[in-house]
C-alpha cells in the first residue's frame, strides 16, 4: 500500500482539502480520509484530479501530422483525407506502429491524458496477409502503452466491407480486414493476455455500419452473450453526411435509428462522431443511456460538422471526449473546442455548464465521467473508491493559478492552460510524467526517430 497527500483533491462528491489517499499494490484507490503530509509517503503539491480518459485513438494517424495539408484539385474532405490515411498505412511495420503509438501514448500522458482506449484496425500485412501471430499489430500497440506507461483499453476493430450492403474491401483496406471467426480468436487471445496486466482491458469495436454487415452484428451480439462479455462496445456511427445518406439508401432509416432499433444497444455502448443527429435520434440515444464520443478537433480538421453537445447535455447524456487522429493530443485543447465550437454555432456563451457552475470545471468533470462509463466502468466526476490512482498534479504556484482554487482552476486550465500547469501526471500510483518531462522520453524518442531515417 502506499498513501499520497493532496492539499487540494477532487472527488466524485466535489473538492476536498488536505486528503490522503489510500493506494494498493494495484493502483487502486481504497480510501480517501484526511490527514497531513507527513502522514504520507509521497506529499503531492498542487490541485490534484483524475485523469482524463482518451475514449477515441488511432495511434498510429500520429505519423500523418503535417501530411494532410496540400491542397487538392476538388474538394478536400474527409474522403480525400482517408486516401492520404491509407498511403501511410501501407508504410507501417509492426515496429513502427509500436514506436509512433509509444510515442503518441507518451504524449498523450503529457496533455493530461491517463488513460487510452486505442481503436485499433490495422491488423494485417499489406494485401491483408496475416502476420505469423495474428495478434501481432495488437501486441505492438500493448508493448506502447506499456513503454509510455498509460493505462489502455484496447478496441479490436471489426471490419469487413467497404461499404453498405457488403461491398467488397478495396486493396488498401484489405488490411484491417477480420471475418467473424478470425475476429473472436483475437479477442480470447486479448482476454488471455490482460490477466497478466494491471493497466490493460479490452473491449469490443465494430468498425461502423457500412463495415460491417447486419447478420455479422447480430452474431456478433451471440457470441458476446455467449462469453458473458461486459465490456465496452464502440462504433463509429454518424461522422459524415454521406455516410448518413448511404445507411438510409440501404437500411431506409438513418445509422443511430438503425442501431438503436436493431441492437441490444445500452450503457456500454460508445457511439463515436454522432455527429449528424436529429433531436429524435439524441432523444433515442439518451432512452438507450449511450455515451457521445466526440472527438472536437479531428471533426474539426475532417470537417465533419458539429455535434449538438449543448442540446445533448440538456437532455442529460453522457459523453466524453477522444484524440482520434491524434492531430491533437491534449485534453484540454478538446474541451475548448468542444465548447468553442457551440459557442460559434449558436453565438452564446457557456453552453456546457449548468447554471451556477464554471464552464471549463463542467466540461472536465463531465468528459471524465462519460470518459469513465465509455471503458464500461462506474461513471464518476471526481476520485472515488475502487478506482485507479490516475493522477493529474496542477502546478498552484503557476502565476495564472495562484489567485484561483478548485473550480476555477480547471477553467483557467482548460481555456488557457499551458504545458507549465500540469506538473506531474501518475497512473496506478506510479509517476511518468514529471516537471513536463516523461520517465522514458529518451528511449521512445530515440525508437522513432530511429525508424524515421530507417
Ligand atoms: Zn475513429
Amino acid at each position: 500500500m502506499k498513501t499520497f497527500f493532496a492539499p487540494s483533491l477532487l472527488t466524485d462528491q466535489g473538492w476536498r482539502s488536505a486528503s490522503v489517499i489510500s493506494v494498493d499494490a494495484d493502483g487502486i484507490i481504497i480510501s480517501i480520509s484526511q490527514g497531513t503530509a507527513e502522514d504520507c509517503d509521497v506529499g503531492l503539491q498542487g490541485v490534484v484530479i483524475p485523469g482524463m480518459v482518451n475514449l477515441h485513438s488511432h495511434a498510429f494517424q500520429r505519423s500523418l501530422v503535417g501530411k494532410t495539408g496540400l491542397r487538392g484539385k476538388g474538394d478536400d474532405s474527409f474522403w480525400s483525407w482517408r486516401q492520404a490515411m491509407y498511403q501511410q498505412v501501407a508504410q507501417l511495420s509492426p515496429e513502427a506502429i509500436e514506436a509512433v503509438s509509444a510515442y503518441c501514448y507518451m504524449e498523450l500522458l503529457k496533455g493530461g491524458y491517463t488513460t487510452v482506449a486505442e481503436f485499433h484496425y490495422l491488423h494485417h500485412q499489406k494485401g491483408g496477409v496475416h502476420y505469423a501471430n495474428p495478434a501481432e499489430t495488437s501486441m505492438r500497440i500493448l508493448a506502447a502503452a506499456e513503454t509510455a506507461g498509460i493505462s489502455m483499453t484496447l478496441l479490436p476493430v471489426l471490419y469487413s466491407w467497404a461499404g453498405f450492403g457488403q461491398e467488397p474491401l478495396t486493396e488498401k483496406q484489405l488490411p484491417f480486414r477480420h471475418d467473424l471467426n478470425s475476429y473472436m480468436q483475437l479477442l480470447s487471445q486479448l482476454d488471455q493476455y490482460s490477466k497478466h496486466s494491471k493497466l490493460f482491458d479490452w473491449g469490443v469495436a465494430p468498425h461502423s455500419l457500412r463495415a460491417v454487415s447486419e447478420s455479422q452484428l447480430l452474431e456478433l451480439m451471440e457470441g458476446l452473450a455467449q462469453l458473458d462479455f461486459n465490456g465496452p462496445i464502440h462504433i463509429h456511427i454518424a461522422e459524415q453526411q454521406q455516410e448518413v445518406k448511404d445507411c438510409v439508401d440501404y437500411y431506409g432509416t438513418s445509422p443511430v435509428r438503425w442501431l438503436l432499433d436493431n441492437l441490444p444497444v445500452n450503457e456500454r455502448w460508445c457511439l463515436i462522431h454522432a455527429t449528424h443527429v436529429d433531436t429524435q435520434e439524441l432523444k433515442m440515444m439518451r432512452a438507450a443511456n449511450v455515451v457521445a464520443g466526440l472527438c472536437p478537433t479531428t471533426e474539426a480538421d475532417l470537417g465533419d460538422g458539429i455535434f449538438p453537445a449543448s442540446q445533448w447535455q440538456q437532455l442529460g447524456g453522457a459523453w466524453g471526449i477522444g484524440s482520434d487522429s491524434n492531430l491533437c493530443v491534449n485534453a484540454t485543447e478538446e474541451l475548448r473546442w468542444l465548447e468553442y465550437g457551440q459557442r460559434l454555432r449558436d453565438q452564446q456563451r457557456n453552453l456546457l455548464a449548468t447554471p451556477g457552475q464554471i464552464v471549463g470545471a463542467e466540461l472536465y468533470k463531465n468528459a471524465l465521467s462519460g470518459g469513465v462509463q465509455a471503458l464500461a466502468k462506474p461513471p464518476a466526476r471526481g476520485f472515488a473508491i475502487g478506482q485507479r490512482a490516475d493522477m493529474l498534479v496542477l502546478n498552484q504556484q503557476h502565476t495564472l493559478l495562484l489567485d484561483k482554487e478548485n473550480d476555477q482552476i480547471l477553467d483557467a486550465w482548460v481555456f488557457a492552460g499551458v504545458q507549465e500547469m500540469l506538473s506531474q501526471v501518475w497512473v496506478g500510483g506510479r509517476c511518468v510524467v514529471e516537471a513536463g518531462e516523461h520517465i522514458n522520453a529518451d528511449r521512445i524518442e530515440a525508437d522513432w526517430r530511429q525508424l524515421l531515417k530507417s
